[in-house]
């Protein structure tokens, strides 16, 4: 088996590969070492709050991994549930939170709630509050550390024999007929039973090598970071604006600010980041956060980089139609970190053809020739 890409998908289901008991996995990566992709780049948010049933499974599965990921893997994933407050501004807004708590409870989000705007005072006092009216929160959901988890995997699997190769030549699929044989590395072939693309926003150039097309697009997110700023604890949840998506967090006594608002929205692999959205953004995070005022941005190491997106911002999962042996783990649309312990399991188990901890039918790749794409989820 050949596993395309070592980010935190690669190294999960090379992991599970693993685990499951698989002999003679090898990770193919091009960079010099793990986690050179948008692994290194993620900003560690966890959330079970989505709005579709299957990124809430695929949620609930990873948080019981990440739950028991130090005895399992062996290192601490950095999970910390300090939650996420989503804060409505209307009426409408407040109702699509109804909405999607009321499908989380059903699947059985038990700690996720509607907040009124004093709980969301008292959850966050830094907030300005006066122009809400309301919100939800989720204390299952937090933080992790990406490059912790990636860490964890690539260790665990290679003490369970997996191999990896980095500084590789960009991987070709070596495809004969309707089956995939293997892989092209520079002047090697390497034959494989099944080939896992987990090439992240990279993962359409590599499945066009054997001819398949599949809808994943680079999309560039940037984060302002300010200077070390110690009026904001590193404790505080997530907290998001629904209307137009300005999100910040506190990680490392620096405060982290994301906002999709004002930025390109072109599919491009550049991840320069434009210093007039820093301004743009700490002026949005200002109005919500009166105390950030005293904070700076640093441009330095503000940061950014790519989300695979998918049509639908739902990630395509399965053997890719008319290239048996081909496995696409790919189009998480951002939230690849989060989901990376569960896709990695299913990815493993599909590979091997073992049953699945859940349907994953609106996940199959053939779902955007079908017409029938998940509805879009929420606001990040
Ligand atoms: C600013 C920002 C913030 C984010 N915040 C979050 C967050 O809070 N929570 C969350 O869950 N997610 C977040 N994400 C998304 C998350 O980073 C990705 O979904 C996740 O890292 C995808 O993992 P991956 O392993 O698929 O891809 P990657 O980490 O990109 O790994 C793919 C690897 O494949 C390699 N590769 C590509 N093509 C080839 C080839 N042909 N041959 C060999 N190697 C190849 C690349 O070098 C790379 O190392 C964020 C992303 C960004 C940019």
């Amino acid at each position: 088996m050949i596993v395309v890409g070592a980010g935190v998908i690669g190294a999960s289901v090379a992991h599970h590969l693993g685990a499951l008991g698989q002999r003679r996995v090898l990770v193919l990566e091009r960079a010099e070492s793990p986690g050179a992709g948008s692994t290194g780049r993620a900003t560690g948010g966890f959330r079970c709050q989505f709005t579709t049933e299957i990124n809430v499974r695929l949620s609930l599965l990873s948080r019981e991994k990440l739950l028991r990921f130090p005895e399992e893997i062996g290192v601490d994933s950095g999970y910390r549930p300090y939650g996420y407050l989503f804060c409505a501004a209307n009426e409408t807004q407040l109702a699509l939170l109804r909405q999607a708590i009321a499908l989380q409870r059903a699947v059985g989000v038990h700690a996720v709630r509607e907040v009124l705007v004093d709980e969301i005072r008292q959850i966050n006092p830094a907030l300005f509050t006066d122009d809400l009216v309301g919100g939800s929160f989720c204390d299952w959901d937090g933080f992790t550390r990406p490059l912790q988890i990636l860490e964890g995997y690539w260790r665990a699997s290679q003490r369970l024999g997996v191999e990896y190769r980095f500084g590789v030549p960009p991987v070709r699929l070596w495809r004969e007929g309707a089956r995939l044989r293997g892989v092209q590395v520079g002047a090697e072939r390497i034959e494989a039973g099944a080939v896992v693309n987990a090439c992240g926003a990279w993962a359409a150039e590599l499945a066009r090598t054997a001819g398949v097309r599949l809808p994943v697009a680079p999309l560039k997110r940037q984060v302002a970071q300010t200077y070390p700023f110690d009026r904001l604890p590193e404790t505080m949840p997530m907290s998001i604006d629904v209307s137009d998506g300005f999100h910040l967090r506190v990680r490392d006594g620096r405060v982290l600010l994301l906002y999709p608002h004002g930025l390109k929205e072109e599919h491009t692999f550049d991840t320069t980041l434009e210093t007039d959205w820093l301004e743009i953004v700490y002026q949005r995070a200002c109005q919500r956060v009166p105390c950030l005022a005293e904070s700076r941005i640093d441009p330095q190491t503000s940061w950014a980089g790519l989300y695979e997106l998918s049509p639908d911002r739902h990630a395509i999962v399965g053997e890719a139609r008319g290239c048996e042996g081909l496995y696409l783990l790919n189009g998480s649309s951002g939230h690849g970190v989060m989901h990376a312990p569960a896709l990695g399991e299913i990815g493993a188990r599909l590979v091997l053809g073992l049953p699945l901890p859940f349907d994953i039918t609106s996940l199959r790749p053939t779902r955007f020739e079908e017409n029938a794409p998940n509805p879009e989820t929420g606001v990040l």
